[in-house]
């Protein structure tokens, strides 16, 4: 090049440079997808009912729809499912019945153990977002009745906590108010000044009436073009979104390291048992927690025995507010409650539901998608986590159904014990891909091809979050090209949080969670007893089954694996140790 440079007329030396110019920006440009639109029409059609009416037919009744049915049976018949609970077992069963009548191959539950590893020396115990990391026994509730029975009678809406204990049948106790210890200096406080006066009380955690917001927002919404966009040129992989956000927890007071806040619950969890309590009360003051709505907590301590554990009740705002503000007025108040539950400590096995379609010509290598299977008690799970557990299953009766080749294994994992600290997909990873300790990898990490998770309850998708990953946002931004008219197909940069897709990038797998629209997930049904299968809007589900399906097919068919993100450091060498 350069030898015949030196022979070039400016003019020659111009064009040259603009060809080698235009020649670069061709070399830029990203290797074309393969894009196969006859798979996704056979996915459309087979989603939707094509020819035969996914909507029922004229005149007679309307035909069920699969994927409303898998809703059902995850909700209303099998439902709620907490994890190691009989009803989350029986959920399980179900689902590896409906999954081998569909066709699919390798159905079974996938056994892992909650009973947590012991700790290395000199390391804290805890971890998990629950309040301590502790074995999941199977709990149930069996019984719950709660009224106010003076100065007049009110029914109470409410429900006992995870893991809680039972009252020795029907109990009626004076109502008196107890502000919550954050701190062990304030907990040391109040052992002091009410030791002694608490036998036979039913003691409301809070300091008076609870502050409640008019709710002057929309209850649900979706996602504005706006709001899409504004994700769109974020260039650093920061950032919430996701779940989380409002509402958790929400104590004002001084900072107190989680330590010590995990040793003041485990403190306080003895103390009312030796002072006589009979019940506590809790109520959350957001609009998750009013207007009928009731949120759960994080249960009951499980270390120790839990069946001991004080009976624990979770009420609606208004009704406990009702008693706050009698109390405060001085006017005595009784409350009676029978709480019963039925635990069976020895159940501390739990289980991911797996379920496969055999790769044509690369059967070892393997690409995923789930969603966790577990939900908390209240309602029937059916947002967090029934969608993403029904979208799943629904992509595998599709891409079954429709009988598509796909180079790759297709394995579907529905996750237990995510609401504890996302411990099944943990537990999945650690025993077929990495040790995120170790870091050492083993085969199958070698052939993992990708996963796509759902966690958000049931607004449809209208992106991806790269989770940091830019070297997906070419592939990304063809496949959601061909389905532009289901979605705007928005790429973020942006992490999300709080899900499955993590424990697949600890290890350096390439993990993903769609963004999805919001609906009235954060305002009412995470996590709460509102979360039931009204919520569920049928033609968001159909829109996520066909835009994960083409999305598993496209990923099992492409010519590579879904680049990657360089392998983290182990953790042992100090990653995420937070900087002590
Ligand atoms: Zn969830």
């Amino acid at each position: 090049m350069l030898y015949h440079q030196t022979f070039m007329s400016k003019k020659t030396t111009v064009l040259a440079l603009l060809l080698l110019f235009v020649s670069v920006l061709l070399v830029a440009q990203p290797p074309a997808e393969k894009i196969d639109l006859n798979a996704l029409h056979k996915l459309k059609t087979a989603e939707l009912g094509g020819g035969g009416g996914g909507f029922g037919g004229r005149g007679g009744a309307p035909r069920p729809v699969p994927i409303m049915e898998t809703m059902y049976n995850l909700t209303d018949r099998y439902g709620p499912r907490l994890t190691n609970s009989p009803q989350f077992r029986a959920a399980g069963e179900w689902a590896v019945g409906q999954l081998n009548e569909w066709g699919l191959s390798n159905v079974h539950l996938e056994k892992w153990s909650t009973v947590p590893p012991p700790q290395p020396p000199g390391e804290e115990a805890g971890g998990g977002r629950g309040p301590q990391r502790a074995a999941i026994p199977s709990w149930e509730m069996t019984e719950y009745e709660g009224a106010m029975v003076s100065p007049t009678y009110m029914p109470i809406i409410g429900y006992p906590q995870a893991w809680c204990g039972s009252t020795a049948g029907k109990v009626t106790g004076d109502a008196i108010m107890v502000e919550n210890p954050t701190s062990m200096a304030d907990m040391d406080k109040m052992a002091d000044k009410l030791h002694g006066t608490l036998k036979d009380k039913i003691v409301l955690l809070g300091a008076g009436p609870l502050d409640l917001e008019f709710p002057d927002k929309a209850l649900g919404t979706r996602y504005t073009d706006a709001e899409l966009s504004e994700m769109v040129p974020e260039l650093l992989p920061t950032g919430g979104g996701g779940r989380g956000g409002a509402g958790r927890g929400g104590r004002g007071g001084p900072q107190v390291s989680q330590q010590e806040q995990r040793a003041v619950q485990a403190r306080l969890a003895t103390f009312w048992k030796e002072e006589g309590v009979l019940v506590l009360i809790s109520a959350n003051g957001t609009t998750r927690g009013s207007s009928g709505v009731v949120p759960t907590s994080n249960g009951s301590p499980r270390t120790g025995d839990p069946t001991t554990n004080t009976p624990s009740v979770a009420i609606t705002a208004e009704n406990y507010n009702r008693v706050a503000r009698l109390l405060a007025h001085h006017v005595p108040v009784k409350l009676a409650f029978n709480i019963q539950n039925r635990f069976d400590m020895a159940a501390t096995d739990s289980f991911n539901v797996i379920a496969e379609i055999p790769g044509a010509t690369k059967p070892n290598e393997v690409v995923m998608v789930g969603g966790h299977f577990d939900s908390w008690h209240m309602g029937t799970g059916a947002t967090d986590n029934g969608a993403g557990s029904t979208v799943a299953m629904e992509v595998m009766r599709l891409l079954k159904s429709t009988n598509l080749k796909m180079d790759r294994t297709v394995r579907m994992a529905l996750w237990g014990g995510e609401e504890e600290g996302l411990l099944g997909s943990q537990a999945y990873v650690k025993e077929h891909f990495a040790d995120p300790e170790t870091m050492k990898t083993t085969a199958e990490h070698d052939g993992f091809a990708g996963y796509f998770n759902l966690d958000n309850g049931t607004g449809r998708i209208r992106g991806v979050y790269l989770q940091g990953n830019e070297m997906m946002r070419p592939i990304f931004e063809q496949w959601f090209a061909a389905v532009k008219d289901l979605t705007p197909g928005v790429i973020t940069i942006r992490n999300t949080s709080g899900t499955d897709h993590l424990s697949f990038d600890a290890v350096g797998l390439p993990g993903f969670q769609f963004i999805q629209d919001p609906m009235d997930y954060e305002s009412r049904t995470h996590h709460t007893n509102m979360d039931t299968y009204e919520r569920i809007q049928q033609a968001d589900m159909e829109q996520m089954a066909i835009v994960e399906a083409f999305f598993v097919y496209q990923a099992a068919t492409r010519a590579d694996k879904l680049p990657r993100k360089d392998l983290p450091e182990p953790r042992r060498n100090g990653r995420g140790r937070g900087g002590n």
